[in-house]
């Protein structure tokens, strides 16, 4: 089931994230979340298919071309997660905080098992970015020039 490990991994009596919910519409957005948990990373999401496809970025998703960084897929996320902002309790999955570093609309332009090519336009953001599936749940992701 869609979202089954995302609500696996939660408890919504306990944490302030929202509800596991498939939400379709005809937009594409994207958003990069700071999240201060255990380790520092950030977040990046993209609304496909009612869902976000996510991905811990370690370093960070570069804002220079050519600039390669890790990518580390996790869980498909709610579309509500697009909007979240706060603090996940201690004792809670991903404890911390969590604030927008950007966000805005994607152009997605092809979306295969092994690449994602898409264009961003974000306040940080902005150009084409690529996405390739190296191996499990690991990926790359940089701009490209
Ligand atoms: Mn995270």
């Amino acid at each position: 089931m869609v979202l089954e490990t995302y609500k696996k991994k939660r408890k919504f009596n306990k944490t302030p994230e929202p509800k596991p919910v498939v939400k379709k519409t005809n937009l594409s957005r994207f958003v990069v979340q700071e999240h201060h948990a255990s380790h520092l990373h950030w977040d990046f999401r993209l609304e496909i298919d009612g869902v976000l496809k996510s991905w811990a970025v370690p370093k960070g998703v570069p804002e220079k071309p050519n600039i390669k960084r890790l990518a580390v897929q996790v869980e498909d996320h709610p579309v509500d997660y697009l909007f979240f902002e706060g603090k996940i309790p201690e004792g809670q999955y991903g404890a911390g905080t969590v604030k927008i570093w950007d966000q805005g609309n994607f152009k997605l332009y092809e979306q295969t098992p092994q690449l994602i090519d898409f264009e961003l336009s974000g306040k940080r953001l902005k150009g084409n970015y690529v996405l390739i599936h190296t191996r499990a749940n690991q990926w790359i992701i940089f701009k490209k020039k």
